[in-house]
């Protein structure tokens, strides 16, 4: 408990200011962050996934937060950003009489761990992958538009627990596994596993409404995307809840099953395009996604344009 209390102290000493400093930087950069929030609406839609859980959906379409709750304690699964952070504390007290003990972050990026030197200064114990802690030690950056830097987060808001393999968790009467997805949408990615409840948050990994978003700036892999969705299907069954890194809608093993093909389809064209001798020019031109572009394709900011070039240097890499 000593590093808690020691992170503690230093958001009392006023690190918390350089917190507030980076997290506003960070929040005027933020593509998503630019979609501007109506007055008016409340800055998260509750989503009861079973009795025990909840999916928090921010209402700028930034990453969904999971809410545990029970007898015992509290456990979120990401924290969104800072400003949000009294919205979502709120949206928790609705559910539940107990203060929150403990946030786990999916992955490295802004808009998941935005909140967390504020959760921090309130007692919440922060948990992440190593490599979430690690990218912390510097600035960061993002795929969107070729690449966005970041300042590097405050030091309150790093995980004072981490993890290499798995982590579990034994709260409310139930287990919680906390592991680590192949690379996939970053090299950090932890997939979350409510046993008992039968429900799954799997962070950025699993988008329903676009193509995956491969950060190659910190490590992730469409090929291990592939292989991280395969892992979660198989850990699903027929009546397992899935919560996704963004979308308003609780999804299920179909919906995963759907995803997975939508990946294995891209990669299975492009390899063909690259068998036959084609350069990433001439895929390009190809237009092989144009059937499927209205299901996945909508999101401007990352298109198949975006992500081509990362599937044909992984797959040539491989010959
Ligand atoms: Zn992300």
């Amino acid at each position: 408990m000593m590093g808690l209390n020691q992170s503690r102290q230093r958001a009392q000493r006023g690190v918390y200011t350089n917190a507030k400093t980076a997290f506003a930087l960070l929040l005027s950069l933020a593509p998503t962050a630019l979609v501007a929030q109506d007055a008016g609406k409340p800055a998260f839609t509750s989503h009861r996934v079973t009795q025990s859980i909840a999916m928090l959906e921010p209402a700028d379409t930034n990453g969904n937060v999971g809410v545990f709750f029970g007898d015992e304690a509290v456990l979120l699964i990401d924290s969104h950003y800072e400003r949000n952070v009294e919205a979502l504390v709120a949206e928790v007290a609705e559910l539940t009489d107990l203060p929150i003990s403990f946030a786990v972050n999916t992955h490295i990026h802004p808009d998941h761990i935005g909140g967390n030197a504020r959760l921090a200064s309130y007692g919440v114990t922060l948990v992440a992958h190593d490599s979430v802690r690690l990218r912390m030690l510097k600035e960061l950056r993002i795929p969107r538009r070729g690449g966005i830097i970041f300042p590097q987060p405050a030091e309150a808001a790093r995980p004072v627990i981490t993890y290499s393999e798995a982590l579990s968790f034994h709260l409310n009467n139930e287990e919680v596994r906390v592991f680590l997805a192949p690379p996939a949408h970053t090299d950090g990615d932890s997939f979350v596993h409510f046993v008992d409840s039968d429900v799954l948050h799997l962070g950025d990994v699993f988008r329903t409404n676009m193509y995956p978003i491969i950060d190659q700036f910190n490590g992730g892999s469409f090929l291990g995307m592939i292989a991280a969705m395969q892992i979660a299907i198989e850990l699903a069954g027929p009546d397992t809840k899935v919560i996704p890194g963004h979308g308003g809608e609780v999804s299920d093993r179909a919906g995963m099953i759907e995803v997975h093909a939508m990946l294995s389809l891209l990669r299975d064209r492009v390899q063909t395009a690259i068998e036959s001798g084609a350069s990433l020019e001439e895929i390009t031109a190809m237009n092989l996604s144009q059937d499927i572009d209205g299901r996945w394709g909508s999101v401007p900011s990352w298109t198949f344009t975006d992500l081509l070039p990362i599937i044909d240097s992984e797959l040539r890499a491989q010959r």
